[in-house]
């Protein structure tokens, strides 16, 4: 199609009705725009008279659509007819997936003292003085422009919803990134950012998305940040329970490192981003708009019950403390024997290792109770700059010494993991492109010095190396021997090394037997093989796969009954309470998880 009929061609449209109860709100529309983006035609949307463009957050957010609205949707120019079509099957999934965030069901207590009533974010029991909040004002020197301050928050933005892509909640992150882009195209002053601001604030307010106020909020106070304005939260050293009006979601994060015990907010909602990250915290928390207690008072936070006792009485001290000595009773036990060996309820023995990242999280992974390493991605140590060789070695000694068993994956670049001075490629499907073992041929000088550092620190001890990304049985011979001729050149016996690959490509699966001839061991791993089985890409930013989905363990299944050589697992499944029950039915002895899960994990095989 020309440029000119590509501009001035009729536009291809779409009725589109919300059906998600939480109406389409920041989060699902954060998720749209980013696909909106990816085509080159105009996109708007049109709702009660009103025509916005739906590639930007900002406008497509003050249509206010809630449940029901039935709005236009219209492509027009280049790609429009595959823009719609993309555009029309994301927002059903969107629409479809977006879970309801339902009122917890408030369990039955009777206090004697007087108690107000709220609504529950997270349900548990804190007892502390009351603490009502305060800031200060914090002025930094900052040689950024505002340009330069609202680059870093997006970066900011961006390594976040990455780094949280893991746990959850991500979408958050990404939602406030595509909202200070918006903001970006139609300002050039922190004073011009402010004013847009309220102004989209003051649009919310009233509305269903008022909640989303605070996102506008705490971006502000990223950019300002930046420009030397910190607002920093004044807390308690010792344990509190914070009364708030509200707060900001990036507060959550910083408060979760602190002696709070329980929130307790006057202005907010179940399904605010603050509240959402209050419950990934794990932290004690309500809503309620009645008159609370002064500061120091003590006070008990049941948000079991969704009560504040304001004024206990002994009595109700000792319930509360009771039910608190429980809930901790039940993580201490978890904890305490982190130590010891899981073993189902049958008797079978199963191995609890880590996966870590670098020398801290392989000694956090001891202190834990892992029993080895089952994954160690190096890529840390390749992160800002080449490591030199000395330096691989230290690191990798360290690691090496606080257990027997290790698995080291080899550099594992490509794909949704880069490296700033690796130039690799530009390529479409970068998912399907250079990455892991493919790195051998494309940069064997910085394989071939890893390989030597990993053989040099793991001198005189086992050592597993395992290949990731691996979808040939040439691909392994070919990084074998590699291996085996770097090994040579630096006169180093490698007899003590075993060599093994991820199994994380759907074509392992129909190689199994030519693979039992070479290999020493598999590990699966979840997260990718679960991208590739479904052509879905792991950091898709609306497309998601179910991870206990039955051809996952059908996969496994085929893996562990072919294989003739040791299995394990280290993807996120492995720590998943569903699916460790039918993971060790399948016959997995080995699972390899984060530090974090691994007291919890070995808690739930013993009740397998
Ligand atoms: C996996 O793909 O399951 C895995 C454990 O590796 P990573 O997440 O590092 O790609
Ligand atoms: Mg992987």
């Amino acid at each position: 199609m020309g440029l000119f009929s590509a501009l001035f061609s009729k536009p291809s449209s779409v009725e589109l009705t919300v059906t998600s109860s939480n109406g389409f709100h920041l989060r699902p529309v954060a998720q749209f725009v980013s696909v909106a983006k990816k085509y080159p035609c105009k996109v708007t949307a049109s709702f009660e008279g009103m025509t916005v463009n739906a590639k930007d957050i900002n406008t497509l957010l003050s249509l206010s659509l809630d449940k029901g609205c039935r709005f236009t949707l219209s492509c027009q120019g280049k790609q429009s007819k595959e823009a719609l079509e993309a555009l029309s099957d994301s927002f059903t999934s969107l629409m479809k997936n977006d879970k309801k965030i339902k009122a917890a069901k408030k369990e039955q207590v009777l206090y004697e003292g007087e108690t107000i009533e709220g609504d529950i974010i997270y349900g548990s029991i804190a007892i502390a003085p009351a603490y009502h909040y305060k800031e200060m004002q914090l002025h930094k020197e900052s040689k950024l422009t505002f340009e330069q301050a609202v680059h870093k928050s997006m970066e900011e933005l961006e390594a976040l919803f990455a780094s949280a892509q893991e746990r959850h909640n991500s979408d958050i992150y990404l939602a406030q990134k595509e909202l200070l882009a918006s903001l970006r195209s139609k300002t050039h002053t922190l004073q011009d950012l402010e004013t847009l601001i309220k102004k989209s604030s003051s649009r919310l307010s009233g509305t269903k998305l008022e909640t989303k106020i605070s996102d506008y909020a705490d971006i502000l106070q990223r950019v300002k940040s930046h420009l030397g304005a910190e607002t920093e939260m004044i807390l308690p050293k010792k344990p509190f329970i914070l009364i708030a009006n509200d707060l900001l979601p990036s507060q959550i994060e910083t408060l979760s490192r602190t002696a709070v015990s329980g929130v307790i907010l006057k202005k907010s909602s179940i399904h605010s981003h603050t509240a959402i990250l209050l419950r990934g915290a794990g932290i004690p928390s309500l809503i309620t708009d009645a008159s609370l207690p002064e500061e120091g008072t003590d006070i008990i936070l049941d948000s079991y019950s969704g009560v504040v006792v304001t004024v206990p009485h002994a009595s109700d001290r000792h319930k509360a403390k009771k039910r608190l000595a429980e809930d901790r009773e039940q993580k201490a036990l978890a904890s305490a024997k982190r130590f010891e060996a899981a073993q189902t309820k049958k008797g079978k023995q199963i191995k609890v290792f880590a996966n870590v990242t670098d020398v801290n999280s392989a000694s956090i992974a001891k202190e834990e109770g892992a029993e080895g390493i089952g994954l160690l991605r190096t890529e840390f140590l390749f992160k800002e700059e080449k490591p030199s060789f000395e330096i691989q070695v230290a690191a990798y000694k360290e690691i090496f010494s606080h257990f027997d068993d290790i698995t080291v994956r080899t550099l594992d670049v490509g794909g949704d993991k880069a490296l700033p001075y690796m130039p690799l490629p530009k390529e479409s499907n970068p998912f399907l492109g250079i990455r892991g073992i493919r790195l051998f041929k494309s940069h064997p000088e910085i394989m071939g010095e890893q390989l030597h550092a990993i053989f040099e620190a793991g001198k005189h001890r086992t050592v597993k190396i395992m290949f990731p990304m691996v979808s040939s049985v040439e691909e392994f011979n070919d990084a074998k021997h590699f291996a085996t001729e770097t090994a040579k050149k630096h006169h180093i016996d490698i007899s003590n090394i075993l060599f093994g690959i991820m199994v994380e490509v759907p074509s392992v699966l129909f190689l199994m037997e030519s693979f039992n001839k070479v290999v020493d061991f598999y590990s699966i791993g979840t997260n990718d093989l679960g991208q590739y089985l479904f052509a879905v890409e792991r950091t898709h930013p609306t497309l998601k796969i179910d991870e206990c989905s039955p051809v996952i363990f059908n996969a496994i299944d085929v893996i562990v009954k072919k294989a003739t050589k040791p299995v394990s697992i280290c993807g996120e499944l492995a720590s998943s309470k569903e699916a460790i029950p039918k993971l060790l039915d399948l016959g997995l002895e080995t699972l390899s998880i984060s530090a974090g899960n691994i007291a919890q994990t070995k808690e739930i095989i013993r009740h397998v």
